[in-house]
């Protein structure tokens, strides 16, 4: 057996055509590569490496290497059943596959590749989902034998149309090239089916392209990758790697809407920036830095109230609050080894957090036009903003819960009171990137099981997921259901 391989100098090379597997036959080898027998038969396999640490970029590296069986006197069909045992080893030890002896592995022990939908956004972000598909995704997935049928989303809604109406045996799960909108409409679509458990069972995976990717950038860090530089390569090899884990929903209710959320409800200052900043959507995620800063420069204080039902046993997440940060593997770090194999469920390395499972009662929510029971806190009073989260990130830029389980069944209620000013808030905005901020004063943090939030001004912008929603109070609780992400 010889082998050879050629290191592609980006990640953003064309395709060349080539896919995985194995061939036969004579092979015309370039220059300075060694030419083949007709009976030769070949494996290529196909690896995206980190070509450096964490630190100095992180990003993955396209790496094709060749092996060859071509014993002289060797009929072609002997060379290519060895390349192809070859194979199945490989596949079979990737896959977990129990086996006994290499000559007792057959086709059949490997998991069939499978077959996703991909729907793909290109209204989101810099209105380059479709692109991102086509040079990213796409060989990625030739080259790990994925088929897939493809949707471009034709307008506001058509996901969730889909998501009501499409054949949950046909797919293996969902691929979302957009921002977290799109996730939002195919989880509200799921929702109102008369199926709704069975249609929940099916995953979702995310390839970032739009401007809000929070959903993302939670679930690269939770498997210890980097969620900054080339992101949707990583994304794509999460999908490919990846199994289905449970991800919370919450169920939000306003005068008009009843939803499964799985972000965040923004309100005050986070919502303002994310749908202010709408006019600069051709800027990408760096319209949320100009967003914030304008804001900031014309600060409102909007008169709310703010209830909340609080864990039983809130010290639990007293880590999250202490002022010296546990030992993390570096300063940013959400996650450690980005080879990820290494890291937990979890993700945090050096911080242990509460396991993640949730399954607890359901809250049960009071009608919105009844008060809130006895036992839930209120706060009244004027807020900078509020921000009510069930996820480590609102962005790759913004974590709100480091190490943060997926399924933890809580809810973290975020506020800024009045006493708070613009030089606080410019202070805490590097904080924003690791989660240090809740280390701080300046923006305060309960665990929460149920929440009601109550605008008391007339006019103002409300956001479920990112997305703008009818202005006026609205209240929550985790749901038993969840809903699986490709991690
Ligand atoms: P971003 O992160 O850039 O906001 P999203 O995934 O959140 O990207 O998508 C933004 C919005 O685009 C969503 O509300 C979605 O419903 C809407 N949408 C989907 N397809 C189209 C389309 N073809 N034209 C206009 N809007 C669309
Ligand atoms: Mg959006």
């Amino acid at each position: 057996m010889r082998s050879f391989g050629g290191n592609e100098a980006s990640e953003d090379s064309k395709p060349r055509g080539s896919s995985s597997g194995v061939k036969a036959g004579k092979k015309t080898a370039s220059s300075s590569k060694p030419e083949f027998s007709e009976n030769a038969a070949f494996l290529k396999i196909f690896a995206y490496q980190y070509n450096k640490c964490q630190e100095h970029g992180g990003v993955r590296c396209r790496l094709e290497l060749l092996f060859v069986a071509d014993k002289v006197g060797v009929e072609a069909k002997d060379n290519l059943a060895l390349v192809n045992r070859w194979r199945l080893v490989i596949l079979a030890l990737i896959n977990e596959v129990q086996f006994q002896k290499v000559e007792d592995l057959k086709e059949d022990d490997l998991p069939t590749p499978p077959h996703y939908l991909v729907c793909i956004n290109p209204f989101s972000g810099k209105g380059k989902a479709p692109q991102i598909f086509e040079h990213k995704v796409k060989r990625m997935f030739d080259e790990a034998g994925i088929t897939y049928k493809k949707v471009i989303t034709e307008r506001k809604g058509h996901a969730r149309e889909l998501a009501k109406t499409m054949d949950l045996e046909e797919f293996s799960g969902i691929i979302i090239v957009s921002g977290d909108g799109l996730l939002f409409e195919f989880i509200n679509g799921f929702r109102e089916r008369e199926d709704r458990e069975k249609a929940f069972k099916v995953p979702f995976g995310m390839v970032p392209g739009g401007s809000g990717n929070a959903l993302c950038a939670a679930v690269l860090s939770s498997r210890g990758e980097q969620c900054h530089k080339n992101i949707a390569v990583h994304a794509v090899m999460r999908i490919i790697k990846g199994k289905p884990h449970l991800k919370d929903l919450v169920n939000v209710r306003s005068q008009t809407m009843n939803a499964f959320s799985f972000l965040s409800i923004a309100w005050g200052i986070i919502a303002d920036i994310d749908i202010e900043s709408e006019r600069f959507r051709f800027l990408g995620e760096t319209r949320f830095t100009i967003g914030s800063i304008i804001r900031i420069g014309f600060l409102r204080k909007p008169a709310g109230r703010l209830s909340f039902l609080e864990v039983e046993d809130p010290s639990r997440y007293n880590h999250l609050f202490q002022k010296s940060p546990p030992p993390a593997s570096h300063p940013g770090s959400h996650g450690g080894n980005q080879n990820s194999n290494a890291c937990t469920e979890a993700g945090h390395v050096g911080v242990e957090v509460p396991g993640g499972n949730g399954a607890r009662e359901e809250v049960e929510l009071p009608e919105l036009s009844e008060p809130v029971p006895s036992n839930w806190t209120v706060l009244e009073g004027e807020f900078v903003g509020i921000l009510i989260v069930y996820i480590s990130h609102i962005s790759n830029d913004f974590v709100c819960h480091p190490g943060r389980p997926m399924d933890e069944g809580i809810i973290l209620v975020q506020y800024i009171d009045s006493t708070v000013g613009r030089r606080d808030l410019l202070s805490s905005m590097e904080k924003f990137k690791t989660g240090d901020y809740l280390r701080y004063d300046v923006i305060k943090t309960r665990v929460v099981r149920a929440f009601r939030l109550e605008p008391l001004n007339c006019n103002g912008i409300l956001t479920v997921d990112g997305e703008r929603c009818e202005y006026g109070p609205i209240q929550g609780a985790v749901s038993s259901q969840k809903c699986y992400c490709i991690m």
